[in-house]
């Protein structure tokens, strides 16, 4: 294993596996503070690349021997494995620092521990904004990280500094403790916000707030890929859990308004004929 220089500065190499909506969203921002960025992809994103002013590697060997101090990834969930097995890891540099950007905590700390060789750092991140609701800054947002592996503390602390400074929330906790509050919170806002989509909801002449609220949520719902939807629900083992009680939530509502109406119907008989 090559040993990469030690990133003394806070200037980091950057490389970025997975250069699709989230990875070119963060991109930008990484770029503006300074840092060297590099990315790798499944898709040819060469020409969008140059005009960021990035380089990029179609061979991944070349992209892991590139002298890259942190090694971002930010694929989809759904491929993490099969990207990270696409990897000659060993290539990989021993003082690279690997974090990740999923949405879901606790799988890809498990694949990265199991696929990556011992002496490499691993941090998994979630920033939780993405491209729309980011568009404007990443302030006040919040940025849940856990320092898996951590050695290179300095080089950590750099890459850390990208959200901080930019204003990030930066809340440190377990992977299985995000993974149990996204599953509340994340989770259940796109599971809402497809059925909605799948409502055909449209807005009307006369909209309410809360119905506008509605609207919203379903477009940044169906904005986001349904890989990306997949991957909160097949990879967050507390997902599940959640969709059940939101099945049984909406039965018990039904349930409410049908009991109410029986009640009303039996004091006034007579309203129901009309
Ligand atoms: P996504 O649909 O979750 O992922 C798209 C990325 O995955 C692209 O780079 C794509 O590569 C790659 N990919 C998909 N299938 C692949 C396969 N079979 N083999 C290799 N690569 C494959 O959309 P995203 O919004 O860009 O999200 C990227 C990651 O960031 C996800 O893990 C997501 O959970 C996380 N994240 C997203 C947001 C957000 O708001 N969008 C916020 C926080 C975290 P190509 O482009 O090369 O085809």
């Amino acid at each position: 294993m090559a040993v990469s220089s030690s990133s003394s500065s806070s200037t980091l190499k950057i490389g970025i596996i997975g250069f699709g909506p989230f990875g070119q969203f963060l991109a930008k921002t990484m770029i503006k503070q300074g840092h060297i960025l590099r990315a790798t992809s499944r898709t040819d994103h060469s020409q969008l690349c140059h005009r960021l002013g990035i380089s990029f590697f179609s061979d991944k060997r070349a992209f892991l021997e590139a002298d890259n101090d942190v090694i971002l990834i930010s694929t989809s969930i759904l491929s993490l494995s099969e990207v990270l097995n696409s990897l000659p890891v060993h290539c990989l540099q021993r003082r690279t620092l690997i974090a990740d950007v999923l949405s879901v905590k606790e799988y890809p700390r498990n694949v990265l521990l199991q696929v990556l060789p011992e002496e490499v750092d691993v941090l998994c991140t979630h920033p939780m904004f993405g491209p729309e609701s980011g568009q404007n800054g990443w302030k006040d947002f919040a940025f849940v990280y856990e320092k898996v592996r951590i050695r290179d503390e300095a080089t950590c602390s750099s890459f850390l500094r990208i959200f901080e400074s930019e204003g990030c929330k930066m809340l440190e906790m377990s992977c299985e403790e995000h993974d149990k509050v996204a599953a509340k919170s994340q989770f259940l806002t796109h599971t809402i916000g497809r059925v909605l989509s799948e409502l055909e909801i449209q807005s009307t002449s006369m909209n309410t707030k809360g119905f506008e609220t509605l609207i919203r949520l379903k477009e940044s719902s169906v904005n986001d890929s349904f890989d990306l939807f997949s991957g909160l629900y097949i990879h967050n083992r507390f997902a599940k859990q959640e969709l059940l009680d939101l099945e049984a939530a909406f039965e018990k509502v039904k349930r409410k308004l049908q009991q109410k109406m029986e009640v009303q119907q039996e004091q006034s008989p007579n309203e129901s004929k009309l």
